[in-house]
Parts: structure tokens; sequence; C-alpha cells
């Protein structure tokens, strides 16, 4: 018999006909007349009741249906008699596919923290609390494709071992073969990575950007859409060492425009989100953050605040004067730590920002330099309970300009000669940002902590899974 899927029978429309359904048990609860299981397949956040007649089945089989255990049932659809479900299945027969000793079983019963459900990643998702997750996820995935697949811009596949560590977006992971006890050696005594693998030095990518402003120098508009690694010792709840990041690039943007996009891009996936996903985000705002549908909606209603650095530092400058304590100190020049950032959002301006203007000692080598000389066409999208969402430029199009600020970066030219290609051939005035997925999630899901919005998060010591 085809399996029906417990989304699908929920709504109703196979009522009074044999359905097979297949799940794992939730709970049992029950009398010495008839046993009540609570049947999750993933498909959506609710449970199906199984009602199951003790008279007709055996209790040694019965008794193997505990909390964990996968199980197939066959019966008929009905409508329920009891209060919290519409529709329930009349077992007729039951088949466990497999058992799940209770006595060492870690998911019993509810109120788990996140923390213990962080030890044992394996089996989270199925809590109600990471199918809900995971279920936002993917449909974030997909909302994201069909903005950019709606737009024209093609899904571009940026490699993910690099050559080039001049990004200067956080420390590498390095990828080599080499036998680490003890490597071959040059003359000099250093490590001779011309017999490494790929005959160089090479690290897991930071960011996928350099490469897709090749493509859109050629295709028009691109976005990648990948994981990226940075090997940065920063424990904090919006840090992970191995994150998936979406990178638009598009020729012929500017930076007005590329706040344009960014601002476009994360509404249509809020909404996107509050479309498809509201079963599952209920869920998350009644157990997590009861504001959530609230900011979600906030949001989408007005337009995102766009303010320069300089004038950022100004409020902040006078927050400070008004009896504001912040940990870092804040002064024109300084790089905005996420308290700052959060200040502007939460505090200040009570809507997101974009925040553009900053000074090019604390941006990468590749934005555009204002006429000022001293600031870049850089723009981050700071939001309320995140900071830092979004992190983006107008490139440098000028490939004079471009070598003497990568000169005065310290990025050697030998390194970057495929990448100053795109200036010496056929430059054009473009733009791009990169988003964190994983940040995206923070926001939608409402969840505090980095680690609870990936499956098997990596993080400094912790790559068990
Ligand atoms: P932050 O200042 O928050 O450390 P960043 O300025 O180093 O971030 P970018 O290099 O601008 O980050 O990367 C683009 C985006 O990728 C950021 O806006 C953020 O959403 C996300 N991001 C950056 N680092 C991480 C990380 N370690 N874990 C998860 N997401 C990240
Ligand atoms: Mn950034």
């Amino acid at each position: 018999m085809k399996r029906t899927k417990i989304a699908d029978a929920l709504r109703g429309e196979l009522v009074s006909q044999e359905i097979n359904i297949k799940g794992w048990v939730r709970t049992k609860r029950g009398n010495k007349a008839v046993n009540f299981i609570a049947l999750n397949d993933g498909s959506t956040i609710h449970n199906i009741q199984i009602v199951a007649d003790l008279a007709q089945f055996d209790a040694a089989l019965m008794a193997q249906i505990t909390t964990g255990a996968c199980i197939s049932v066959i019966g008929k659809l009905v409508e329920s008699q009891g209060s919290g479900q519409s529709v329930e299945v009349q077992a007729s027969a039951i088949e466990i596919y497999g058992t799940a000793d209770p006595t060492t079983y870690p998911l019993q019963k509810k109120g788990h923290s996140l923390e213990f459900l962080r030890e044992i990643a394996h089996l989270r998702p199925r809590t109600n609390t990471f199918g809900a997750i995971y279920r936002i996820r993917h449909h974030m995935a997909i909302a994201i494709h069909t903005f950019f697949h709606n737009k024209g811009y093609y899904y571009f596949h940026a490699p993910l071992i690099t050559g080039s560590d001049c990004e200067g977006a956080g420390q590498m992971f390095q990828v080599t073969t080499l036998n680490q006890d003890c490597p071959p050696r040059t003359k000099e005594g250093e490590v001779d990575y011309r017999k490494d693998f790929f005959g160089r030095h090479t690290s897991l990518t930071v960011s996928g950007q350099l490469e897709g402003e090749m493509a859109a120098m050629a295709m028009g508009g691109i976005y990648t859409f990948g994981p990226t690694f940075r090997a940065e010792n920063s424990n904090t709840p919006r840090h992970l060492a191995e994150f998936w990041m979406i990178e638009p690039e598009v020729a012929f943007l500017e930076i007005e425009e590329n706040m344009d996009l960014a601002e476009e891009f994360i509404k249509y996936c809020v909404q996107w989100a509050l479309d498809n996903c509201m079963d599952d985000i209920s869920f998350l705002g009644d157990h997590f953050d009861k504001e959530l549908v609230s900011r979600l909606q906030f949001v989408l209603e007005k337009p995102f605040v766009r303010l320069s650095y300089t004038e950022g530092i100004r409020i902040l400058e006078e927050a400070v004067k008004n009896g504001t304590k912040f940990e870092f100190p804040i002064y024109w020049g300084a790089d905005l730590a996420s308290e700052h950032e959060r200040y502007l959002v939460e505090e200040h301006f009570k809507t997101p920002v974009i925040m553009t203007d900053y000074p090019k000692e604390i941006k990468s080598f590749y934005m555009k330099l204002n006429e000022d000389g001293k600031t870049v066409r850089g723009m981050d999208v700071l939001f309320p309970k995140i900071g830092e969402i979004i992190g983006g430029s107008e490139r440098e199009a000028d490939y004079d300009k471009l070598v003497a600020r990568a000169q005065e970066m310290g990025v050697p030219e030998k390194d970057i000669w495929w990448y100053l290609d795109s200036r010496r051939y056929g430059t054009a005035p473009h733009s791009g940002f990169g988003l964190g997925f994983e940040r995206l999630l923070l926001f939608v899901t409402g969840m505090s902590n980095i680690r609870d919005v990936i499956p098997f998060p990596r993080t400094p010591n912790n790559a068990e899974f």
C-alpha cells in the first residue's frame, strides 16, 4: 500500500479511506482498552493520532511501541472524537520497523534544553523544535533560489578550495595532503607547498565573491549559495566555522541599487517564510520568542533606514555622552561591534539599518573608493537581535585604483592577477553582497544561538557529528 504523508492525511480529504502512515512515535498513552499513539513523520510539525484497539493487537507488540520507535500503520482515517485533532487513524495493522529502548533513548517527553539537544545533534531533528527549524531552513533556500531565478540571475558555483588568501574576511582553514609530521622543506627550511596536492598553499574558501565577480562580468547577474569556512576563534552566538553564504554579484549595479536589491531580497525571504512556514513559525514563536511573528511583519512594513558610517558614529558618540555604556570604544575609524550595531537598530531607529561609506582602513581592498579618498562604498545591513546580516559593496572597477588599494592593504598583486584581469579587460561598474544564511535563519526562526539553525554546527572544539 502506498504511504500517505501525515501532512496530507491531516488535510482531511482522505477521511473514510484506508491509508498507510509511517513515522516515529512521539508519545503513547491510553488505558486497558485502547492506546493513542502520536506519530510524526517530519512532513509537518503536527502529529497524527493513531488509535489502537487493544483487543485487536498483541500485547507484546504494543509494549514495543514506545517513544522514538518507528512504525508503519494501516487503518481507516476518521473524524476524531477527541479534542486536539480533526482526524485520526483507526489502526487495523501495525508493523514495527525499529524499537527505541526507553531506558536509553534520550528524547523522552518534552522540555530538553537547547544545550542538551546540541549534544545529541544526531537525534534532535526528531524534536518539534528542530523539525520546525530545518523545514524553515529548506523553505528559505527555495525562497532564495526563486528570488534570484525570477530576476534572471544565474546560480553560479564558486570553488570551496582556494589558492588565494587575500580576501581579508577572516582566518582560513588550510587544505593539505602533506605529511604533517615531516613535510617536505625548501632549501631555506620552509614547508615546500610546491609538493602539496595542488602544487601550492591552499585553503577552504571564506567567500565566493572574487570568483562570482568574474561571472558577473560576463553573465550580468549571478549568485552563489554554498558553504564558506572561517577559522576565526570567535565563540559567539552569531559565528560558525562553517556557514552558508548567498552572494549575488551584479554588473552595472551601483551602490544605491545594491542597497535596493539587498532590502528587496531580505523582505522577499521574510514574506516567503510568513506565507509558507506559518505552522512552524507559530510553534517557535510560542516556545521561544513571543514577538517573532510581529517582528517578521514589522521588517516588511517600513523601508530600512540608510545611514552613512560617519552619521552612525555621530549618533553613537551622542549616546555615549548621554550615558549609554558600550564595552568597546567608539570613534571615527573604529570597526563597529555588534553592541553598536544593535544600539542603532534596536534603540535608536527601531528598524533595520543599511550603513554605508565606511573608512577604507576597516574594509577590504576591492571596495570602491569614494571621492573623499577616505571612505569606501561598503554597505552592511544591520538587523534587530543579530547585528550584521549582510555585508556588501560597490566593487572598485578602476584598474589603477584597485591595484593601489591592494598595495595599501598588503595584498600581493601576483596572488590576484586573475582578479585584476576583470578590470583590465572590459571593466564595468558592479556590486554585490554576502548574506549569512544562518543569520537570516536566526531572524526568521527567532532562535538566539546560531548553533541551533544549522543541522550539524562546526565551532571551535566542536565537530562531533
Ligand atoms: P562579523 O563582523 O559579524 O564577524 P564579517 O564582517 O566578518 O561578519 P562578512 O565577511 O561581511 O562578515 O560576511 C558576509 C556575511 O556573512 C555577514 O554579514 C554575516 O551575515 C555572515 N557571516 C560572517 N561570518 C560569519 C560566521 N563566522 N558565521 C556565520 N555567519 C557569518
Ligand atoms: Mn561584514
